[in-house]
């Protein structure tokens, strides 16, 4: 099957005629594909297409579906681990509810002392600028907003989370994020920037953004001025698998180097995507390659519906361990562990974790309090970590 049609050139065109719902889906990779409908039915795809078009309606009200041309021009339909149908094509286990999954595990809700910002470590804070995203990820670990419309920060909130910042010196870093926020307008981006770095105790200014794997054609030369003007900054992306990185990614991740900002890459480690030596050492290879620092690895968080993508803790420390040594070091990210509960990040092979063992994983986090996650089951699964004695 050979790709026959490029997507829309000017990126809030691409973004209105992106595929919304799961007969979108089949039209846009007919289109892009040139193949027919029955093509893609005789694909491995086509069961799970067909499941997720029976539980749709369910499955669209727990979290919404949306994707570009852009990323679903460089879909495999003939390969049945496509990394790209794979992160954006609903799945009914998205509807089942393990006891252990939450809708906010990290507890970013609860630890928010203005509307859309979460002040969790003491010298940074994390500001939710928007709730949209150019491709819903069904991994995403923000379902519970990202998506719902209404649910962002707006004006005078904005206001209210600059202020603040302003008042609070113990702060050094302020983390941009959503959903995407360079769903926003260049205009609300440059004033926001503007305003963060009149700030003096901000030190740092982080930019978390997948426009440039999901929607390449949003890092325009307006846009670079922007970044430019404001400049130091750093963007993190999000690329869990070399199929994502097309030509126009690529295209997207010069024009922010020739702005000067600095690039790192962080990744969710997924089942069934990039769970493989081969997966991860190729993504790491390409971004390295490109310009791309891989920043961190993500052990995917207990977010309630996305048990599918779960990897065992062991086999993603087993895969970090194979890569080490194979791979130049400065390739190698961290895999980290979000805490459930609020506790922070900390590396998930390390003195942090205190015990393994069938009741799941105790990990210590930067205070010294234990934080519990649940264990991952696997038909064939293997308690390989050595057990630190210690008490929940
Ligand atoms: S781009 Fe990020 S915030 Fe948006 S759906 Fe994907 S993972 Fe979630």
């Amino acid at each position: 099957m050979h790709t026959a049609h490029t997507p829309a050139s000017n990126w809030q065109k691409e973004l209105q005629s992106s595929a919304r719902d799961l007969r979108g889906l089949i039209e846009h990779l007919q289109r892009l594909h040139d193949v027919t409908e029955s093509d893609i039915m005789s694909t491995p795809w086509a069961k799970r297409i067909a499941a997720a078009v029976k539980n749709e309606s369910q499955l669209q009200s727990r979290f919404r579906f949306a994707v570009t041309d852009s990323y679903l021009l460089r879909a495999r339909l003939d390969h049945d681990r496509c990394a790209i149908l794979g992160q954006v094509l609903p799945d009914p286990t998205e509807l089942d509810d393990p006891v252990f999954e939450l809708d906010d595990p990290l507890a970013e809700d609860s630890h928010m002392p203005v509307p859309g910002l979460t002040h969790r470590y003491p010298d940074r804070v994390l500001w939710y600028l928007s709730h949209n995203c150019a491709v819903y990820c069904r991994f995403c670990m923000r379902k519970r907003k990202v998506s719902k419309a209404g649910t962002a920060p707006a004006g005078d909130q904005i206001a209210q989370a600059l202020a603040y910042i302003r008042e609070h010196s113990e702060l050094h870093e302020v983390i941009l994020s959503g959903g995407d926020p360079l769903s926003l307008s260049d205009a609300t981006l440059d004033e926001i920037l503007g305003a963060l770095k009149g700030i003096d105790h901000i030190m740092s200014v982080r930019i978390h953004s997948r426009m440039p794997v999901t929607l390449p054609a949003r890092i325009t030369e307006e846009l670079i001025e922007v970044l430019r003007r404001h400049s130091p900054l750093t963007l993190v992306t999000h690329f869990n698998h070399a199929q994502e990185l097309g030509e126009d990614s690529l295209e997207a991740i010069r024009r922010l180097r020739s702005a000067g900002i600095l690039l790192l890459n962080q990744s969710v480690l997924l089942k069934g995507i990039n769970d493989t030596q081969e997966d991860l050492r190729e993504l790491f290879l390409s971004l390295i390659k490109n310009g791309v620092k891989p920043y961190y690895l993500h052990q995917c968080d207990e977010v309630r519906g996305v048990s599918q993508f779960r990897v065992p803790i062991e086999r993603g420390i087993e895969l970090m361990k194979d890569l080490r040594g194979r791979i130049p070091g400065i390739a190698l990210p961290l895999y980290v562990v979000d805490l459930p509960g609020g506790g922070g990040k900390v590396p998930a092979d390390s003195s942090y974790l205190r015990r393994a063992d069938a009741e799941g994983y105790v990990y210590e986090n930067y205070e010294g309090h234990a934080y519990v996650l649940a264990p991952t089951y696997e038909s064939s699964h293997q308690w390989t970590l050595p057990l630190k004695g210690a008490d929940r």
